[in-house]
């Protein structure tokens, strides 16, 4: 999509700090982190949510998923823990709607989030 920010992201258009990539995701820092940890894996196609993706392209879902268990791993806290969040919706708090997961660690996190 053209004017999606993650698409841009994906494509180069936007830079972004990315710390991984596979061959249906790319992960990156948020730009304003609300954890030590804090990354956004997102499938390079776009998809708006993750329900929507899970329908179109369930292995590209699990992509995403076994992405944000690396990225842990490379962050050093999967041992620690480490929460995955999609936000999903305006009322959840999503405000870009090309699918992320959120990626946070080094620190407590609460339970339940706000
Ligand atoms: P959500 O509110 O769940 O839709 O999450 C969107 C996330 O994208 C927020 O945590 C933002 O801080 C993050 N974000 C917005 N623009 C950028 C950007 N250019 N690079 C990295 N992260 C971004
Ligand atoms: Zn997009």
């Amino acid at each position: 999509m053209t004017d999606c920010l993650f698409c841009k992201i994906v494509s180069g258009e936007v830079p972004a700090k990315i710390v991984r990539e596979s061959p249906g995701a790319v992960a990156f820092r948020d730009i304003n982190p609300q954890a030590p940890t804090h990354v956004l894996v997102i499938p390079r196609a776009h998809h708006p949510t993750a329900a929507e993706l899970a329908a179109a392209d369930p292995a590209t879902l699990a992509e995403v998923l076994t992405e944000a268990h690396q990225v842990a791993v490379d962050e050093g806290i999967a041992e620690t823990g480490y929460r995955i969040v999609f936000n999903t919706g305006a009322q959840a708090g999503q405000t870009v709607f090309h699918v992320h997961a959120h990626v946070l660690g080094g620190r407590g996190l609460n339970w339940p989030p706000g």
